[in-house]
């Protein structure tokens, strides 16, 4: 590790103190969205220095932020405009220059407190400041080290455990997902969503319940798509595909498109039917161990076929596969496996550009907004590559979205665990795409479609939103516009 100087001779604390403008963490108010109860005490685990003076560091010895990507930070400033949550409360302490200063507050063992949590807490991960930062600033890093601190030494009350709790035991688990969907297709079926929308009863609910609610898609029938699928023509690749969680159950229209696009490109497509969760939720919520055992099965899954590739169809699990080797960096079992495995693991439409099409496109007259997932944009540099693909199109218009680099409020379960801050992204957002004039919407992540959806709902509002790789096959299959517009 090391400790850089300053410039003025100051030490370390008063000069990032003085770059953000603030005493400390704790003279920063938190006016909007404060804790409100969702955590206890200032806590930490005390632990005898070498001066012999018992401490309550926020971090333990386990990964904390590593001091060398904090002082990476010449606090310039260039992240703060596209940072969502200094755009919307304009506070320090929810910029990434303030969150990497509290960072660095409890490296120098001060205590993990209600502030210091409530600020990491409010991050949404989109990455947006890592794109931004001229100084290669390696905040992602950083968030998934605190964050992980944060769930193993902080104590939240037992609702928002609870909450937490009742979503990692449900989501990342594609069979208990099913057991669910039946009875909300009948819920949303048989007129019971509509009258339960229209009585008011909703209102009564706490806010993240409904907040799901509202969330919560149209549950489609599942399309079942095989294990192995055989190219069409000449076989250029075979490649493996990841079929996700909630992908797998809500929107499996998407992998069902993903697999006929692959196959028509000559891939020959191997889904394999015991893989699981990738760990993608569990990693961006700091739930370590969990997001290593989900990344462990799917490395050992994958790793019985003879793969070119493996495949993603959601940004926020590609993000997190392409990262195991360096989540399993400690694990002697797997390490080198991991690096291999994160070498192999492609977005859809950054293979489809490496391999380059074969298939013949056919028109699709239409005028469409393309949205950046941040996990596609940010955390994996893909921007070009789905507006080529989509480009290849003929009749289809691309049209860019203001304040494209601003996320809009899904990342993983933010917008469950924070609905306040999450609706007032998704709406701006959604205001943003409206203001396209587009009659059709393309994202690459599940998570943002469904955000994008309830906020277009609550505006009174609404467009339709096509995956990419469902865009893509409906031309490759000469498909009528119209079949997109459901
Ligand atoms: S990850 Fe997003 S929300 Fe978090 S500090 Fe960076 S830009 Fe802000
Ligand atoms: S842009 Fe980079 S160096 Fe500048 S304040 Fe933000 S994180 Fe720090």
């Amino acid at each position: 590790m090391t400790q850089r100087d300053n410039p003025a001779g100051m030490p370390q604390d008063v000069a990032m103190a003085n770059a953000v403008g603030a005493g400390s963490p704790e003279d920063v108010g938190q006016s909007t969205y404060a804790a409100s109860g969702s955590v206890r005490q200032p806590v930490g685990i005390g632990r005898k220095t070498e001066s012999g003076d018992v401490t309550f560091p926020a971090f333990d010895d386990h990964h904390p932020p590593d001091k060398e990507l904090i002082d990476d930070c010449v606090h310039c400033g260039f992240c703060l405009p596209t940072c969502p949550t200094y755009v919307l409360f304009g506070e320090e302490m929810d910029s990434p220059r303030g969150r990497i200063y509290l960072m660095n507050k409890g490296l120098a063992e001060e205590p993990m407190n209600d502030e210091m949590v409530r600020h990491f807490d409010l991050c949404l991960g989109c990455m947006a400041c890592v794109t931004a930062c001229p100084s290669g600033v390696q905040y992602d890093k950083l968030i998934e080290a605190t964050r992980a601190q944060v769930e193993r030494r902080y104590e939240r009350t037992p609702e928002d455990r609870a909450f937490r709790e009742m979503i990692f035991n449900l989501f990342p688990y594609p069979e208990r997902l099913r057991l669910v969907s039946a009875p909300l297709r009948l819920y949303q079926r048989v007129g019971i969503r509509d009258l339960v929308r229209r009585s008011g009863l909703l209102k009564l609910m706490p806010e993240r319940l409904r907040a799901m609610e509202e969330l919560l898609p149209e549950v489609p029938e599942e399309e079942r798509i095989p294990e192995v699928t055989p190219p069409l023509g000449e076989k250029r690749r075979r490649v493996g595909l990841l079929t996700g969680c909630v992908q797998r159950v809500f929107f499996s229209k998407v992998n069902a498109a993903t697999v006929r696009v692959l196959a028509a490109e000559g891939c020959e497509v191997v889904a394999p039917e015991e893989q699981g969760c990738c760990g993608a939720l569990s990693t961006h919520a700091g739930r370590e161990e969990e997001a290593l055992r989900f990344a462990r099965r799917t490395i050992d899954v994958f790793e019985r076929y003879e793969l070119d590739e493996v495949i993603v169809n959601a940004a926020g699990c590609g993000s997190t596969m392409k990262e195991y080797g360096h989540l399993l960096r400690d694990d002697p079992e797997y390490a080198a496996r991991a690096e291999a495995f994160s070498a192999k693991v492609r977005d859809v439409s950054e293979f489809l550009e490496e391999i380059g099409p074969v298939a013949e496109r056919h028109p699709l007259p239409v005028a469409a907004a393309y949205h950046d997932a941040c996990h596609l944009a940010h955390a994996q540099g893909i921007r070009a590559q789905p507006r080529r693909a989509l480009g290849r199109i003929p009749g289809l218009e691309l049209r860019e979205i203001r304040e494209a680099e601003i996320c809009c409020g899904s990342a993983g379960i933010y917008n469950m665990v924070e609905p306040g801050p999450a609706a007032e992204l998704g709406e701006r957002k959604a205001r943003n795409i409206l203001d396209t004039g587009a009659r059709l919407l393309i994202t690459a992540n599940p998570g943002c479609t469904l955000q994008i959806r309830a906020s277009l709902r609550r505006m009174g509002r609404d467009i339709p939103v096509a995956h990419p790789a469902e865009v893509l096959d409906a031309s490759i299959r000469g498909e009528p516009v119209e079949s997109l517009m459901g």
